[in-house]
């Protein structure tokens, strides 16, 4: 018998709602000082890379349409993924690593969302006013001083995004020649199309959607619970001296000033019946969710919305010393120490992450620093396993591809090593252009009778004019 299944219709409801503008308040301190410099050093890198030039080519330059990519002197070719695929590796055990033991630190200080909102939160101020300027401004009708503070916004996000996706393409396509092609209109469809989206990503991102990407979009916000444990630091209000909070009078001695001065426990907390009325350090004046950039309060606890960027740390600090109280009432803090219970710098997540990145790193700077830029294949003919001649000498034939990844061209010599004595018929040298790959046929000849069956050899070849020499390994047949 068809059972009828119910259907549940929701009328009037909306499937989403639009996340209130974040207005964040101008804030300055130590943190907000880091966070500067992060974001000058982060983007002056990214900007000015790809004009630097190295052995008259572009430093870094990551060349899809030849597959190479070039990083300062080192040329990397697709045989080298292992490196790339060693590189993300270690990049993601150092984010274990350091979300262990210090948090989101990547989130606040060098995630690209981060880094480039800041940078379009600042043109937003210049033309906008702070924080309460900014609301009065949204709130008002349209007039000719909004339209030109807000047009003049626009056009600073606008040159500042065209110029990230030009920069982005610039590391694919040789910055130099890209420039010469947007200054004669000669740029082609691709580059046109990937400047284009970039820039618009770059708009969207850090100019509109700006702390909903950590919130809804970003993976790492939801999966960093996992790497965190009661030793890793937090961005932490200390409810403890904190609470409970209130306005007051200035010159009203803090928690700890009346500590001293008192016999009582300092927490006001513990103060159970008699001292109720007394408040702690937190005067309410919400400038910590003020400044919060993705407009949390940080005294409800510890949120995944928080990228853990210290501006709570430096607006609550501000107001401590205007106060005359101790810093630190919104502060860096593990559970444990917020607890009264000793903390630990060693836990075993901590050093086995330690030992892997340890091992991780020195393996790749090893291997980067001793990589041969030579590579050798060799293949045997798979027509015919051995000839024998006229005169009864057996041949076998190889065909040899030597890659040369330096940016010199190379002469190499090709020698064999066998038990029994083998000719090498041919010329035993080839020469091979400067990042170039020669394809060689090489014979090999065993005299009449010498070998019987299979022989293991293995070929060389080596530089005659630098330290560079490889080894294969492969096999003689003659007769059974
Ligand atoms: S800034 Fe400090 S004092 Fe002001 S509300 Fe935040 S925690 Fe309380
Ligand atoms: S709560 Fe504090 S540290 Fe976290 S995002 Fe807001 S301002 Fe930054």
């Amino acid at each position: 018998m068809d059972k009828q299944i119910p259907l549940k219709v929701v009328v009037g409801g909306a499937m989403y709602e639009s996340a209130p503008k974040v207005y964040s308040r101008e804030v300055s301190g130590r943190f907000q000082r880091l966070r500067l410099v992060a974001v000058w050093v982060l983007l002056g890198l990214y900007y000015l890379m790809p004009w630097l030039q190295w052995n008259g080519r572009q430093a870094v330059l990551f060349d899809l349409p030849a597959r190479k990519f070039y990083v300062l002197g080192l040329s990397f070719w697709p045989q080298d993924f292992v490196y790339l695929a060693l590189l993300l590796i270690i990049a993601a055990f150092a984010l274990f690593f350091f979300t262990a033991i210090a948090g989101r630190l990547w989130c606040g200080y060098a995630c690209p969302q981060t880094v480039w909102t800041e940078v379009f939160i600042a043109m937003e101020r210049w033309c906008e006013g702070d924080r309460g300027r900014q609301m009065k401004l949204d709130a008002a009708p349209w007039s000719r001083a909004k339209f030109l503070r807000k047009g003049a916004k626009h056009t600073l996000w606008v040159v500042f995004a065209l110029w990230t996706g030009f920069t982005f393409v610039g590391f694919f396509t040789p910055i130099r020649v890209l420039a010469g092609e947007v200054a004669t209109l000669t740029l082609g469809g691709w580059e046109w199309f990937w400047i284009l989206f970039y820039a618009l990503a770059t708009w969207g991102n850090a100019g509109f959607l700006r702390e909903q990407v950590c919130t809804y979009m970003c993976p790492y916000a939801r999966f960093q619970g996992a790497m965190f444990d009661r030793d890793t630091l937090v961005i932490a209000y200390d409810a403890e001296r904190g609470e409970p909070r209130g306005a007051r009078r200035k010159g009203t001695p803090s928690v700890l000033e009346r500590a001293k001065s008192d016999p009582l426990p300092a927490s006001p907390s513990l103060r159970e019946g008699e001292e109720q009325n007394v408040l702690g350090d937190c005067i309410d004046c919400t400038i910590c969710v003020q400044v919060c950039p993705t407009g949390i309060d940080i005294r409800n606890g510890l949120q995944y919305e928080c990228i853990a960027c210290g501006a709570c740390i430096d607006a609550c600090d501000g107001v401590m010393d205007r106060m005359g109280y101790p810093r630190g009432l919104v502060r860096y803090a593990t559970l444990n120490t917020l607890e009264h219970r000793q903390p630990r710098m060693l836990r075993p997540r901590v050093v086995v992450y330690a030992l892997i990145l340890l091992a991780l790193c020195a393996g790749f700077a090893w291997s980067v620093l001793t990589r041969t830029p030579l590579i050798v294949d060799v293949l045997r003919d798979r027509n015919a396993l051995y000839r024998v001649l006229a005169d009864g000498a057996v041949e076998n034939v190889y065909t040899f591809k030597i890659v040369n990844k330096d940016q010199q061209p190379h002469r190499y010599r090709i020698r064999v090593h066998s038990a029994t004595p083998l000719a090498l018929v041919g010329a035993d040298t080839i020469e091979v252009a400067a990042e170039g790959v020669a394809s060689v046929p090489v014979a090999l000849h065993a005299t009449a009778g010498s070998v019987r069956g299979m022989l293991a050899i293995e070929f060389e070849v080596q530089a005659l004019d630098a330290e560079m020499k490889r080894s294969q390994k492969s096999r003689f047949f003659g007769p059974p």
